[in-house]
């Protein structure tokens, strides 16, 4: 029997939802994981709970960090490096949908789903791509159902993360044998993720499909798939969706 390899994962978006789920999934499984996000008690209580369950040699180190702050960023990755001795893994997960028709929408909500859901993951691969190649790593992106369809009152977060999924493509093409590439793309999840938007309507008529989504746990577990599938082939990208949609 072969022992199975335990990795060094960076993430964003550690501090709820999905996020959380991935970090706690993968301490327990014996991954050391870097988790970050803006909130440092989420963090902490995410830690804490990663740390009861950790299998062997699992650990976390958390660490506060906006993904749109460029200098945080870097010295995110640096520690990270630093203190686990390398990345095999980066999961830049962290980001936000505001839901609203195109002609209601603030512009300023736009730019933020932009900067987050674009500019924070560029950001985030651009630090972590040069630590990969060095460990022949794995990206996981996390997409939607909205990677590849457009759905009313969500346009410009459906166009976000079609950029997701075309940049795991263009990781797959332009770095084919030095990093591997995986998106997951869920349908809804049973999250944080609908408060963000603000027309109480809109909240009224979405909340319900949310909270009947898929648990973050299932989600986590198609990353720790992933995970498991080096040295077998690569999961290029995964659709998954609760029973309902
Ligand atoms: P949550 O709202 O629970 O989590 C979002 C995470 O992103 C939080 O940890 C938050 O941390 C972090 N985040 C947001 N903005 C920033 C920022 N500027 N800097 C650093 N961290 C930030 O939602 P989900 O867990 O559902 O969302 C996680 C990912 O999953 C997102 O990319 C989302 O698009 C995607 N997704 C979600 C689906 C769903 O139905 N829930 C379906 C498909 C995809 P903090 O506020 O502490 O910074």
């Amino acid at each position: 029997m072969t022992t199975r390899r335990k990795y060094t994962v960076f993430l964003t978006g550690a501090s709820s939802g999905i996020g959380a789920a991935i970090a706690k999934l993968l301490v327990a499984h014996g991954h050391q994981v870097f988790a970050t996000a803006r909130r440092s008690d989420a963090l902490a209580a995410v830690a804490k709970d990663a740390e009861k369950n950790a299998g062997e040699g699992g650990r976390i180190i958390t660490h506060v960090m906006d993904v749109l702050d460029r200098a945080a960023h870097a010295e995110a990755v640096e520690r990270c490096t630093a203190e686990f001795g390398g990345m095999d893994v980066t999961i830049p997960n962290a980001g936000l949908g505001i839901f609203s028709p195109l002609d209601k929408a603030a512009l300023e909500d736009w730019m933020t789903m932009v900067d987050v859901n674009i500019k924070g993951v560029l950001t985030t691969l651009h630090l972590c791509l040069p630590h990969l190649i060095k460990s022949q790593g794995l990206v996981i992106n996390i997409g939607s159902v909205a990677s590849r369809n457009v759905f009313p009152n969500s346009g410009v977060y459906c166009a976000t993360k079609h950029a997701v999924l075309a940049l795991g493509e263009a990781i797959r093409q332009d770095l084919k044998d030095k990093v591997a590439s995986t998106t997951i793309c869920p349908g809804a999840v049973d999250t944080a993720f609908i408060e963000q938007t603000k027309d109480a309507s809109l909240l009224d008529q979405y909340r319900p499909g949310f909270k009947k989504g898929m648990q973050p746990e299932f989600v986590a577990r198609q990353v720790l798939n992933a995970i498991d599938a080096r040295g077998h082939g690569v999961v290029s990208d995964i659709t998954i969706r609760p029973d309902f949609l």
